[in-house]
């Protein structure tokens, strides 16, 4: 076994068996994981706040483990990003969405994670322009999911890869929004075309105290003066659609219109146009 990654714990010896941590053992077996086609995709429906069309789908990355059973992305992305497959991770990714959106209505779009780690790429403008061409999909279909961990390299490349991924005509998403700090200075000079407001102040809203409401109304005043658009995540209830609904954001995604779920469900919710 040799090191591949940048990280420090991205190697394994058959000798360090006794001392291998969980861990170490679990990004050894991640670096086959798609060679032995235990990673897969699953899309979870996001709808239009206004009737209940399909907006589109997020692409979720599964890992079902020969042993350990299913493994969270919450659990394995940090690992990938810490031994450097993340980029090979998220590009197979990438092109199972672009392969999933095409068999999907022109006006439904899917939007894919990006790793910090990803966007920092210097090649990153070229991977997506290169998945784009070999799918045929029209750049508008895809959504970039970025957090604002992206932020924390040099802001120069930064700075240029945004500019480069808006030329290429995809649509850039803020994930996990009211999470990080000074997200504020970001909206100023990144050219994001949606935010995505996180669950934590998403879900149960309805139930809990109003402040989470009066920050939901803020951000979506927010996101409307800078010609952005909305997505509520985590949206389980009836009384929780019905407040983002109050609220004006625009998009809905959440386990009241559906789970991530394999390409041949959402490619028949797809075509169906609607949730109802
Ligand atoms: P995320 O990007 O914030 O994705 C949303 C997560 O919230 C997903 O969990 C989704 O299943 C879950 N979710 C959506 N609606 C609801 C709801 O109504 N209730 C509840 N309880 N949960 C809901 P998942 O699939 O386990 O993914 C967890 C995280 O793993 C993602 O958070 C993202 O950070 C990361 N991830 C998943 N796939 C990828 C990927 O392909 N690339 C990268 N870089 N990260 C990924
Ligand atoms: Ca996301
Ligand atoms: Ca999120
Ligand atoms: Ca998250």
């Amino acid at each position: 076994a040799k090191a591949a990654g940048r990280g420090k714990h991205c190697f394994f010896e058959p000798s360090m068996h006794s001392e291998a941590t969980d861990r170490q053992l679990l990004e050894n077996d991640l670096r086959g994981a798609i060679e032995r086609d235990e990673l897969s995709v699953v899309y979870q429906p996001i709808v239009r706040a206004a009737g209940e069309e399909m907006a589109g789908f997020e692409a979720l990355v599964r890992w079902q483990h020969p042993k350990r059973g299913a493994i969270s992305p919450a659990q394995f992305i940090p690992l990938a990003e810490e031994c450097g497959m993340i980029g090979k991770v998220g590009e197979w990714v990438l092109h199972q969405a672009l392969h999933a959106v095409r068999q999907w209505p022109e006006d439904v779009r899917v939007a894919v994670n990006l790793s910090p780690i990803q966007f920092n790429d210097p090649r990153i403008t070229e991977i997506v322009d290169a998945a784009l061409t070999a799918s045929g999909v029209k750049p508008s279909r895809l959504e970039l999911e970025i957090t604002e961990g992206v932020f924390l390299a040099d802001s120069d490349i930064t700075d240029a890869t945004f500019t480069r991924l808006k030329d290429l005509g995809v649509r850039l998403v803020l994930d996990d929004f009211g999470t990080g700090y000074s997200s504020l200075g970001y909206l100023k000079k990144a050219p994001f075309d949606k935010i995505k407001i996180d669950q934590s102040f998403v879900r149960g809203a309805a139930s809990r105290s109003n402040r989470n409401a009066a920050i939901i109304r803020a951000i979506v005043t927010l996101a409307e003066s800078l010609d952005m658009d909305t997505v509520a995540e985590g949206v389980e209830t009836h009384d929780d659609l019905q407040l983002m609904r109050d609220l004006g954001v625009s998009q809905i995604q959440g386990f009241i219109f559906g789970r991530p779920s394999p390409l041949e469900e959402a490619s028949l919710l797809a075509s169906s146009r609607s949730v109802e």
